[in-house]
Formats: C-alpha cells, structure tokens, sequence
C-alpha cells in the first residue's frame, strides 16, 4: 500500500497516518518528523534545515528529496508506506514518481485530509505532542486537552509544543501550503490517483472515512471479498435457522451431489490400475501412453481398449 497523505498544516493527517500505521502495519515518512529529529541531533543537515523550519518556509528540495531517497530505500518501505508531508510541491512531487518508478512500485493513492483554513490556525497553535517519541501522542488545548495539563494520558511524560506552532509561523505556513502545496491536489487529481476525506469531526469518524477510502481505491478486490463472505454469512445463518423444522430432507442434498461428480473422475482410474485382469490390449498401450506419449499408435491404442475392455471385465 502506496499513500501520500496532503493536507494543510494541522488538517491532521499526522494523527491519521499514525492510526493507518497501527492498522495496516506500514510506515509512516513524515519529512517533518525526520527534519525535527536531524535539528533535535544537531547534524549538519539539521543546522541547514532549521531556519526555513522556524521561518515557516520549506527546506529546499535537495535535502528533503535527499532524506526520502534514504528512507525509502530501508528494507521496511517494501511493504508500503505512508507518506505524510512529502512531496509539498510539484518538483517533489515529480521526483518522487520518477523514484517510484525506478522502484517499480508506482504511488497508488493521494488522500486528502481536509479542513477549512479557520479551524486550522486553533488548530496548530493550540497542539500538544507527547515529548516520548516512542508514544507521540497528540493533544490540543482547545479541542482535546490532556487530563492534567502539560502531561501525556498515556505515559505521563511532558507535552511540547513545536517552536513552529505559534500564530506569526502558522500564517507563514498556511501561505505556504495554499501557494506550493494545495497545486498537488490538481496534481494527482489529473493522474486519477485523488481522494478527498473530511477532516472534520471525532478522530475516529475520520479514520473510519479514511479507511472506507483506502479500502475502495487500493484493496477494491479485498473489500468485495469481505462483502460477499458477509452476505454469504448471512445466508447460512438464515439456512441454519430454517432447518430444524426440515431437518429429515435437507441432509440428502449435499450427499447426492458429490457422488456425482466423484465417481466419474475415480472408474477410469480404477481399471487402469487393474491391469493384470486385461491381458494384452491394456497393459501395453497404458504403459506406452506414459512413457511415449509422442509415438504415433499411443492415441489410437489408448482410448480405445482401456475404455471397452475395462468395464466388460469389471462386469
Ligand atoms: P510538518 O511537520 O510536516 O508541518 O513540517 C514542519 C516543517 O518542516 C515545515 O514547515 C517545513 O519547513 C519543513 N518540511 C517538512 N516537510 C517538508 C517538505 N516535504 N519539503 C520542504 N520542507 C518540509
């Protein structure tokens, strides 16, 4: 399975990608998380990369394309992935199919998580996340606060919030987005590959929404099969529920209908591993007929004795 995940910032795809990793066991590639992580280690990439980040502007397109040429070359992107934050303009966008195709392993699906520009900015100034990176959990202070404040739910650890989530960055990176990144959804609509969820609403309304998606685009045979096997459940269950008050004919059904099939496929088999009761016409040509199937009497010695001298033998 093959996602880009496109939305504005804090349209919530982060939260999304994090629930589709849990369900489908495939890896999540947030350019945002891998430059944070390089900023968090002080390397080289991460110095070049910090003042676009804290300006609200995009890091350049060598190092972002440069970090996911390297991720998805791990072994784990074999299986899919999800990629969230990446591409965020047509040049990444461009690359990355190029990448894809000298993989083999074309993009299948561009969902996009979207939400109106108003909700967003309560949205990214008020967010929270788990400073555990091995839980990452995501509040925010006007919609989903933590039970004490500035405290996980789920491990207890401190909340942080991003140095990029104040109102001025914010407003930088919704022009961003609306000028460089909102093009993608033309992008992939043009190659079919575009699919819009709302991202509006409980968590879990979305995620179900999202999934329906994913399930109807990427795995459209898988989701008919689970139909069909539910409808043939449901069948049964009525059938079962029928049958006490006829329990006496509806046994005999199932039996006479595989006797005939059986058998018919069995007889000719039978006589042929009888063979010392057929003297001379059947031994030979059985033989011959396995070993020189190409030899010319093979045909004609073949179906004719095996099929008249065997039943009137046998009789
Ligand atoms: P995000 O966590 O996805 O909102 O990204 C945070 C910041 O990282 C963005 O505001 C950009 O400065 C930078 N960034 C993340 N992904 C990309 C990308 N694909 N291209 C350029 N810059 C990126």
């Amino acid at each position: 399975m093959r996602i880009v995940l496109l939305g504005a910032p804090g349209s919530g795809k982060g939260t999304q990608a994090k629930l589709l990793v849990e369900k489908y066991r495939i890896p999540q590639m947030s350019t945002g998380d891998l430059l944070r992580a390089e900023v968090a280690a002080g390397s080289e990439l991460g110095k070049k990369a910090k003042a676009s980040m804290d300006s609200g502007q995009l890091v350049s397109d060598e190092i972002v394309l440069g970090m996911i040429q390297n991720r998805l070359a791990k072994p784990d992107a074999k299986s899919g992935f999800i990629l969230d934050g990446f591409p965020r303009n047509i040049p990444q966008a461009q690359s990355l199919d190029s990448m894809l195709a000298r993989l083999g392993q074309p993009l299948q699906l561009a969902l996009l998580v979207d939400v109106d520009s108003q909700v967003l900015m309560k949205r990214l100034t008020g967010r929270r996340s788990c400073g555990n990176t091995g839980c990452g959990a995501i509040y925010n202070i006007y919609f989903t606060p933590p039970k004490s404040p500035g405290k996980c739910d789920k491990c207890g650890s401190g909340l942080q919030h991003r140095s990029d989530d104040n109102e001025d960055t914010v407003r930088k990176r919704l022009n961003v987005y609306e000028l460089q990144t909102a093009p993608l959804i033309s992008y992939y609509r043009a190659q079919g590959k575009l699919r819009t969820a709302k991202g509006v609403g409980a968590i879990a309304d979305i995620f179900r929404n999202v999934v329906d998606i994913i399930e109807a685009q990427i795995r459209p045979l898988a989701s008919v099969m689970s139909k069909i096997e539910a409808g043939q459940a449901a069948k049964v269950a009525a059938a079962k529920a029928a049958r006490p008050a006829r329990a006496g004919k509806a046994a005999p059904k199932p039996v006479a209908a595989k006797p005939a099939a059986k058998p018919v496929a069995k007889t000719p088999a039978k006589p042929v591993a009888r063979k010392p009761v057929a003297k001379k016409p059947v031994k030979k040509p059985a033989a011959k007929a396995k070993k020189k199937p190409v030899k010319k009497a093979a045909p004609k010695k073949k179906a004719k004795p095996a099929k008249k001298a065997k039943p009137k033998k046998a009789k």
